[in-house]
């Protein structure tokens, strides 16, 4: 036999895992996006651990059919894309089909779904091998929980910091899929204690007060800017009501959350030198633009994306962020009856 061998998709599963799944709170990431994009309108996640040793995501999506659960959990299996061309016209907020392998490979993991709200399939797999799989009775949409992750990857378990850490990192990304999708109702909820909870009523300020509290959300400034080929739409606050740190600034882009260097700093450059040093606005735009101007197959999480017209972009949010706070100082009193 040659010294090379093709890798067992048990093992080429546990290696891609490494790619996606870094974390509980990209495992969080991963199963509420695809919640999302299963159409669902209310989405409970429960952790215990900060998400080590359990995390549970229940949506009433419309599920997942009987003879497709399984291959859900093949690797780069999806209902999203089909075509190469698909690639450049992604619509949904996950394509690759990697999420569902790669959790499976690296933990215990059951999933019990219904397309119909009365018959539904219960999987079970650990370590990416099928466990059990049975026919069951279900509410519509899908549960799945996630036991031990990292239980058969030590070196992995060993990188995880501390639970404090790792929850900070889920109530994040939460916070933000929430920002980018006011329509769906969110519940995060760590060993009985509620920590996000969001009215899912479609309105951002509501939902930005549901993550940074009322009184922020009451008093910051609503956004709007477009041109030919972007739509911006947000609250920014005030420049004295800011943070020591970036983390406040939320970029969603078609309801995806994305870390942009170029477009924070565009952000900021809209304040002009309304900012003191060192202090940061809290802000939340969501962008909209012709999914074919964003290439969102960058990076396996996909939090860092490319923009075909990103100086563009980046001068739209300047000049929008600029004018808005110049009409909020022309007419201080907007700012109480906003
Ligand atoms: P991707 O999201 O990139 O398609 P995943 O591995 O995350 O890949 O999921 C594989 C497939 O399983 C999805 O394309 C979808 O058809 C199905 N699926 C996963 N989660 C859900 C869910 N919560 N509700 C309905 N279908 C789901
Ligand atoms: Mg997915």
């Amino acid at each position: 036999m040659g010294t090379i061998q093709k890798l067992s998709p048990l093992l080429s599963n546990k290696i891609a895992a490494g790619e996606v799944i870094e974390r509980p709170a990209s495992v969080v990431k991963e199963l509420v996006e695809n919640a999302i994009d299963a159409k669902a309108s209310q989405v409970d996640i429960m952790v215990k651990d900060a998400g080590i040793s359990q995390i549970t995501v229940m949506d009433n999506g419309t599920g997942i059919a009987a003879n497709e659960v399984e291959l859900a959990f093949q690797p780069h299996t999806t209902s999203k894309i089909k075509k190469a061309v698909d690639l450049f016209n992604v619509r949904t907020l996950g394509f690759r089909g990697e999420a569902l392998a790669s959790i499976a490979a690296i933990a215990k993991v059951q999933l019990i779904t219904s397309t119909d709200g009365a018959i539904g399939t219960k999987l079970q797999l650990a370590g990416g091998e099928k466990k059990n799989l049975q026919t069951v009775s279900a509410s519509q949409g899908s549960a799945i929980t996630v036991q031990d992750l990292f239980y058969n990857t030590p070196a992995r378990l060993k990188y995880l910091k501390t639970v404090n850490t790792e929850l900070n990192q889920v109530i994040n990304i939460v916070n933000r899929i929430a920002l980018g999708n006011p329509s769906v109702a969110f519940n995060l909820i760590n060993e009985n204690k509620t920590l996000i909870k969001t009215s899912g009523n479609g309105n951002l300020q509501q939902t930005i007060a549901g993550i940074y509290g009322r009184p922020t959300a009451q008093n910051l400034v609503a956004v709007q800017g477009q041109d030919n080929d972007f739509m911006i739409d947000g609250y920014i606050s005030l420049p004295q009501q800011t943070r020591s740190s970036r983390n406040y600034i939320s970029l969603l882009v078609n309801g995806r959350y994305i870390v942009n260097q170029q477009l924070t700093k565009a952000v900021l450059a809209g304040f002009g030198s309304k900012l003191m040093v060192g202090r940061y606005p809290i802000g939340v735009l969501n962008i909209k633009m012709d999914p074919l101007l964003v290439d969102v197959n960058v990076h396996p999480t996909k939090r860092e994306v490319r923009f075909s017209k990103e100086e563009q972009l980046a001068t739209l949010i300047k000049t929008t962020i600029a004018e808005n706070l110049n009409d909020i100082n022309l007419i201080p009193s907007a700012v109480n009856s906003a």
